[in-house]
């Protein structure tokens, strides 16, 4: 039996051959689940009474199937056109999506979770605590939102909003086949944030995936991890460090290293010279993430002058490196800001 026939599942997520069952076990032909999928992907249709191609009175019979549609609760747009979004869930919760957009680029950033039971000390998101993972349909509804809000086509997705991705490995990776296949985004156009659950890297490489993969590390050593991040305890840096080399030669996908620069904590010259060492012989990039604060933490936002130092001293040792400035932050939309409020 289908997910979507088995109850009143939202239908958003389902694959056109699923639909396809469903209008077909309502006693309806074939083409229909065509149409639906048309108007739920691309019409983008909140309830099955507006699809109009349906007769009447079908349209009655199943007008309390849901489709499975946030509403915006609030949008704040900042300076430089980043777009925040509060979404209200079907049972009240309120999660957040970020829209980025450039000339070439929309970016939609997405949340995976209400909360996040991580806990990392640096992040408004892990400081609020978690509530219940994301459906399906509720991570592919994030994207669908901002495509109709900004009326444009989405380019890229990245799971960096609220959440671990790799703790609600399964709805993810159903929200990542809905998004390539019906919503039409490439995989190599989507990215999916992690700390890194143990084991967890080595279980999404068994699916050989084109997304691409980034692995927040923050730090160069055990210790110092630890202290920004409560989970590394459980998870020792060499073990995730080896789960990430697996993952490149099982997928020979490129892997990226998200580091948040934090002034005085993990950015002094010994931490680059520790840093590139990991990365020795690594098919991979860092991205180095100036601290975007927030008001929990005491963390500051190296100067200028430390963070170059801290890219030269990557690039001296052979170390692909960039530099992200988070867009957003005006709007609390910045990584690592979002905490589902409107402050
Ligand atoms: N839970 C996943 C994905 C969401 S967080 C993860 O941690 O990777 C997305 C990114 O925002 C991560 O790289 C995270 O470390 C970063 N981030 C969190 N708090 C931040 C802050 N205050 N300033 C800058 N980046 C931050
Ligand atoms: Fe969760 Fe990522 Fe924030 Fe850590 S950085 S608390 S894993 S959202």
């Amino acid at each position: 039996m289908l997910a979507v026939s088995t109850s009143k599942t939202p239908l958003l997520g389902a694959s056109l051959a699923e639909l396809t069952e469903w209008v077909q076990q309502q006693g309806q032909p074939a083409y229909r689940g065509q149409q639906l999928h048309q108007w739920i992907y691309q019409k983008g249709a909140r309830s099955l009474s507006e699809i109009t191609v349906f007769s009447k009175q079908w349209r009655e019979t199943v007008a309390d199937f849901p489709i499975g549609r946030s509403t915006i609760h609030y949008r704040s747009v900042a300076p430089d056109d980043t777009v925040k979004y509060l979404l209200t869930l079907a049972d009240g919760q309120i999660i957040e999506a970020v829209g980025i957009p450039t000339e070439k680029r929309l970016t939609v950033c997405v949340s995976s979770q209400v909360g996040c039971p991580m806990g990392c000390d640096f992040c408004a998101t892990g400081k609020g605590g978690f509530k219940r993972n994301l459906a399906t349909h509720e991570i592919v509804d994030q994207v669908l939102t901002v495509q109709e809000d900004f009326n444009r086509r989405v380019s890229h997705i990245v799971f960096m909003g609220m959440g671990e991705p790799l703790l609600n490995t399964d709805n993810v990776l159903a929200a990542l086949r809905s998004l390539n296949e019906d919503v039409g985004i490439g995989q190599r156009n989507i990215t999916v944030s992690t700390v890194g659950i143990q084991n967890r890297i080595r279980q999404l490489a068994e699916h050989k995936l084109q997304v691409t993969l980034a692995v927040s590390l923050h730090a160069s050593n055990q210790e110092l991890r630890e202290q920004l991040i409560p989970s590394a305890l459980r998870y020792p840096l060499p073990e995730l460090i080896s789960e990430c080399r697996e993952y490149v030669k099982t997928t020979g996908r490129r892997l990226s290293f998200e580091y948040i620069l934090l002034a005085g904590m993990n950015d002094l010259p010994e931490h680059a010279v520790e840093l590139a060492e990991l990365m020795r012989g690594f098919q991979c990039h860092v991205n180095l993430i100036p601290y975007n604060p927030i008001s929990e933490a005491g963390y500051q936002r190296p100067s200028q002058q430390r963070i170059q130092s801290f890219v030269k001293a990557l690039q001296d040792r052979k170390v692909a490196v960039s530099v992200r400035y988070s867009r957003g932050l005006e709007a609390d939309a910045a990584c690592g800001q979002l905490r589902a409020s409107k402050s």
